[in-house]
């Protein structure tokens, strides 16, 4: 997981790299190879080459939200109002 800061280092426009990806897997489905320079980078900082280019999508973690503070475990989505794992609610704000 990478933090926002990693992330934009390593993909410079999240929006551009998912309508690329989009456009790609609709045309292409996920077992054709997608070449993208952000996925080289994504390979040269962590030393893990992704599966595929669309595997960039989901390695930023503010996209799973802040952990649980009673299991540790990311909320999973930005918007969720309770731990998919453990149930704990999150603090009102
Ligand atoms: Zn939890």
């Amino acid at each position: 997981m990478l933090t926002d800061e990693e992330y934009l280092k390593i993909v410079d426009d999240p929006t551009t790299l998912y309508l690329q990806v989009k456009q790609f897997v609709s045309k292409n489905g996920l077992q054709r190879e997608m070449k993208h320079p952000a996925a080289d980078r994504y390979r040269e900082c962590t030393g893990v080459a992704l599966a595929h280019t669309f595997w960039l999508l989901h390695v930023r973690r503010s996209d799973y939200g802040p952990d649980c503070p009673a299991c540790g475990k990311p909320y999973r989505t930005q918007m969720a109002k309770f731990c998919a794992e453990c149930g704990h609610g999150l603090p009102l704000k």
